[in-house]
């Protein structure tokens, strides 16, 4: 059944998020009794009031982890097992999925058939494939000599904390979730203090497929307050994190201050997309930059933000992407019709705002959009044309609807700026000469490139960042390297 927007708007009313953390194999409220709102960023309300977990709940809830992962009630289950009771959640999550979807829009402010597509559609695809993926990995033989037999294992860390941001936040729990959980470690999950519902709501319906009491829990609360205390703990093995590169280096502190856990990081990025004058099909590139920084409202780590053009073909083309930013403006997050929704919250637009003012102090110019009506948590798609890599806007990541367009004469002078940043999570170059392309592409200092698209993925293929955009990679068969430890097995055969 299609729902339209009274059908979401009805069910928005009576919503009844889960609102108890799960740890110990039982929901329950904060150690302290303490809570925190969560709020819908599109009207202001609060929706539910969450548990601020603290150290206490911290130490209960790595304790029942811990006791779960050595009594070896999921790590020593078949592959297959595990695959079994994975595949069950997700058909529980697919059970769920307009819930799932509403409390996703409600909590972020996002259009509902993004939340029922991408954050719900997607995060489906992602659970199967790397439940599916754990009964079909093999470990290795060494090619010793023939006196001996070294076996090269992989063995699951143990306790792995997952710390993730609000963007997409089922999707980024579940990336690292799944993972770690099939490779038999016990995981608890720390969702953004602003976006935690969802995360709840799975949490219930994990026990509800089967997980066993222990091995997957959710602690609500803030980063200082809750994530810290995950990641200084010392029966913490590992720490999968996406967010802030600030963020992300703090995690290494603490690990380092702590047991050296292992740390897994996806942070920020300022991706460079640029555009040569052989581009094929400029109408097909001008969609494809319009879509890779508003999607989402600009609040995506790989958004294509530094749209680099060739002067040759710098007018014409940036025409083309101003009137593919004016099909979006912003709408009801609960209308199936709207494409354009709500910031993650009025502080965070104001944040957004504070660099367009930046921008312009600094000489760009406003082709389209602008700071939006003040206070409110919407922010129209921008683009500032005139900006050189020097620049605020093209040094810093806005997370949010902001393009700076920078202008070059060369091919090299395209690759300088387009390295020319802190980070190195992805980039683009369109043109119609494939060895060029290929050429180039070797030049470029990302752990992600894009030629002829942009923001393309798919499970099957690595996902991670260079220089200040992360260490370690999500997604593919790669990541269970980020989950587990290699070991190496000697047995001697004699002379
Ligand atoms: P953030 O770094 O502020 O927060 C991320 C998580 O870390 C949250 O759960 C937060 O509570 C927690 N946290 C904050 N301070 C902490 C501390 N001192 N100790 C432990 N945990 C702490 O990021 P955000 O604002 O939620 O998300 C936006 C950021 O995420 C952007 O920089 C974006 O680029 C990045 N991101 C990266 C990817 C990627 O795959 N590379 C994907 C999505 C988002």
């Amino acid at each position: 059944m299609t729902l339209t927007r009274d059908d979401w708007h009805a069910r928005a009313k009576t919503i009844a998020p889960e609102t108890r953390v799960y740890y110990a194999g039982a929901p329950r409220a904060s150690a302290s009794g303490e809570t925190f709102a969560s709020v819908n960023p599109a009207t202001g309300a609060v929706i539910a009031r969450l548990p601020a977990c603290g150290a206490e709940d911290v130490n209960r809830a790595v304790a029942a982890a811990l006791a779960s992962f050595e009594t070896g009630v999921w790590a020593n289950r078949a592959p297959g097992e595990r695959k079994a009771v994975l595949l069950a959640w997700a058909d529980l999550i697919e059970r769920d999925r307009d819930h799932l979807a509403l409390l996703e829009s409600l909590d972020t402010g996002k259009p509902i058939s993004d939340t029922l597509a991408i954050d719900v559609g997607s995060s489906l695809k992602s659970m199967r494939w790397f439940a599916e993926a754990i009964d079909k990995i093999y470990d290795e033989v060494a090619p010793t000599p023939g006196t001996a037999l070294a076996m090269i294992r992989r063995r699951a860390l143990g306790v792995i904390a997952a710390i993730v941001p609000w963007n997409f936040p089922l999707n980024m729990a579940l990336i690292k979730i799944m993972p770690a959980l099939a490779a038999g470690n016990s995981v608890i999950l720390k969702p953004s203090e602003l976006t935690s519902l969802s995360a709840l709501h799975i949490a219930a319906l994990a026990h509800e497929a089967g997980l066993p009491g222990g091995v997957f829990s959710v602690l609500t609360g803030t980063g200082p307050e809750t994530g810290r205390a995950l990641a200084l703990h010392m029966d913490v093995a590992g720490l999968s994190f996406t967010g802030s590169t600030a963020v992300g280096k703090l995690l290494l502190g603490y690990a380092a201050e702590s047991n050296l856990k292992r740390v897994n990081l996806e942070c920020g990025g300022k991706s460079a997309n640029i555009i040569f004058a052989d581009v094929a099909d400029p109408a097909r590139a001008a969609k494809a930059a319009a879509n890779g920084i508003f999607q989402n409202m600009g609040q995506i780590c790989n958004a294509g933000s530094r749209l680099l053009v060739d002067a040759r073909i710098h007018d014409e083309f940036l025409e083309l992407v101003t009137r593919e930013a004016a099909g979006r403006s912003p709408g009801d997050p609960l209308d199936p019709q709207t494409r354009y929704g709500t910031m993650i919250s009025a502080s965070h637009a104001e944040r957004v705002r504070g660099y367009i003012r930046s921008g312009l102090a600094e000489g760009a110019n406003l082709v389209t959009g602008g700071e939006g009506e003040a206070g409110a948590a919407v922010v129209p798609p921008t683009i500032l044309s005139g900006v050189s890599n020097g620049m605020k806007v093209a040094r810093e990541e806005i997370f949010g609807p902001v393009l700076s367009v920078i202008r070059f004469e060369t091919e090299d002078e395209a690759i300088r700026i387009a390295n020319d940043s802190p980070y190195g999570l992805a980039s683009a170059l369109w043109t119609a000469n494939v060895p060029r392309a290929l050429r180039l592409e070797q030049r470029l200092q990302t752990g992600v490139v894009w030629i002829n698209a942009l923001r393309t993925g798919d499970i099957t293929v690595p996902f991670g960042g260079m220089k200040q955009s992360g260490l370690g990679r999500d997604k593919s068969i790669h990541c269970f390297d980020e989950v587990t430890a290699m070991k190496s097995v000697w047995l001697d055969l004699g002379e």
